[in-house]
């Protein structure tokens, strides 16, 4: 399934600087942009991710099947005489308003291959002649793109081959299974882009005896080193959060055999989340449901679960076998308790680093009082925001660099 743009578009064109495929068009900049009363959506590459449904202002992009039929008609015709575009294919993505970074190569070095790693480096070869060396320390490109998304979320995976391909540019020298540290020596640039996936906590009596996102999410989805650390016991889990991630984790817990069999999981996993006996889970929000952050996409798709229960405005005091018990005075009877409130980000050595929010303080990308070193994405400007996101935050890190060098 892709999605579709349908004529209420107002071709604000926020959709395009969020997707992650470089699937809409005639973007700003392209010939044909404002011309026409609609963007489109080229279905051929659109993987699916709801980026662009997420951020429309006039909820103009919708998934083909909630799309009217002359919708998706008019999308897939846009694009019948034109060859697919894709994040490499870095001709077709130079706008004439690209600027270059004068003086001749340069030496940059980008730290984590995710996202925000890897638009970073596409805007560097786009608007630099630098040799670009990218580092991770896993042994893959694509960061939570592949250890976060969801298992039934097939299609948003594909944007990893995307990435793999700008690795593969001849200016690229990617160095899987890197870690950052000592390496930073020898560069005109550093680019920081270590993400900022750590479960922040509840901080209730008994949680070490629950499971955090981070780790159920390592597990399911087959992280190096990654292990199941609680025994799943149903019928009811409970999930504290209120954002993408808790609805994930619910879909995976209440998917049965069937669904189970469809999604790309390794065959313990699939095992062991098929014997679970979980059939309920409890989504628990600590605020009112105006303070969600679950996108519209998302919630969409949960209501096909009936055993997702969603509740608001309590807050848990304490984890036990008993359950979990509330400011409310219940106590909700359960197996399993997953935490899934968000994600913050470590010190990085060598700058500073911003506590409270989890980041290192920086203007526009720039670290602040670190002249050549800069961050992009979860680290640069907290864990939140869909994969898309960090193409714009990437291009922004990019455009400070060339102002600032
Ligand atoms: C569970 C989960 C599910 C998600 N699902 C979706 C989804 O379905 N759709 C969507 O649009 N968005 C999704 N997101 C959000 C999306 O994944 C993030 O927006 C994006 O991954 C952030 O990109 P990043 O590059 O900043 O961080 P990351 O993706 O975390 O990448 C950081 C990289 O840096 C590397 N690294 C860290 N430290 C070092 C070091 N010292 N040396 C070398 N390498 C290092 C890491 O190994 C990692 O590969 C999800 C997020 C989570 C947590």
């Amino acid at each position: 399934m892709s999605y579709a743009i349908s004529g209420e578009c107002c071709s604000d064109a926020s959709c395009v600087a969020v997707c992650p495929m470089n699937c809409i068009h005639p973007s700003p900049g392209e010939p044909r942009f404002g011309a026409g009363a609609s963007l489109f959506i080229d279905p051929r590459t659109c993987i699916d991710c709801g980026a662009c449904a997420d951020i429309c202002p006039v909820d103009a992009a919708k998934p083909v099947d909630q799309s009217a039929p002359e919708d998706v008609e008019r999308n897939a015709a846009y694009y019948a005489d034109r060859e697919p575009l894709d994040g490499t294919d870095l001709d077709a993505w130079q706008a004439p308003a690209y600027q270059t970074w004068g003086g001749g190569p340069r030496r940059v070095l980008v730290v984590g291959a995710g996202p925000a790693g890897m638009y970073a480096t596409r805007e560097l070869l786009l608007r630099t002649t630098a040799e670009v060396t990218l580092v991770d320390r896993l042994a893959e490109v694509g960061g939570l793109a592949r250890f976060g998304v969801a298992p039934d979320h097939p299609r948003t995976r594909q944007i990893i081959s995307t990435f793999e391909r700008i690795a593969e540019h001849p200016r690229v020298r990617w160095r899987p299974g890197t870690d950052a540290a000592g390496l930073a020596s020898g560069y005109d640039a550093v680019i920081h882009a270590v993400g900022a996936y750590q479960s922040r906590r509840l901080g209730i009596p008994g949680e070490e005896a629950a499971c955090a996102a981070e780790d159920f999410v390592a597990w399911y989805n087959d992280r190096p080193g990654a292990v199941l650390p609680v025994e799943l016991t149903g019928p009811r889990a409970v999930v504290v959060g209120n954002g993408n991630v808790a609805l994930d984790l619910a879909r995976v817990l209440l998917s049965d055999e069937t669904r189970l069999a469809q999604m790309e999981l390794r065959d313990d996993v699939r095992r062991t989340l098929a014997a679970s006996g979980i059939r309920e889970v409890v989504l628990l929000g600590r605020r009112g449901p105006e303070e969600a952050a679950y996108t519209a996409s998302a919630l969409d798709e949960l209501s096909a679960f009936p055993g997702a229960q969603l509740r608001f405005n309590a807050r848990p005091t304490r984890w036990s076998e008993a359950g979990l018990e509330l400011d409310t005075g219940e106590t909700i009877a359960a197996g399993n308790l997953f935490t899934a409130i968000g994600f913050e980000g470590k010190p990085v050595a060598g700058l500073p680093f911003d506590a409270e929010r989890g980041v290192v303080p920086n203007v526009r990308g720039a670290v602040v009082d670190r002249p050549g070193q800069y961050v992009a994405g979860w680290i640069k400007r907290g864990a939140r925001g869909g994969i898309g996101i960090n193409k714009a935050c990437a291009q922004e890190t990019v455009l400070t660099m060339l102002a600032t060098s």
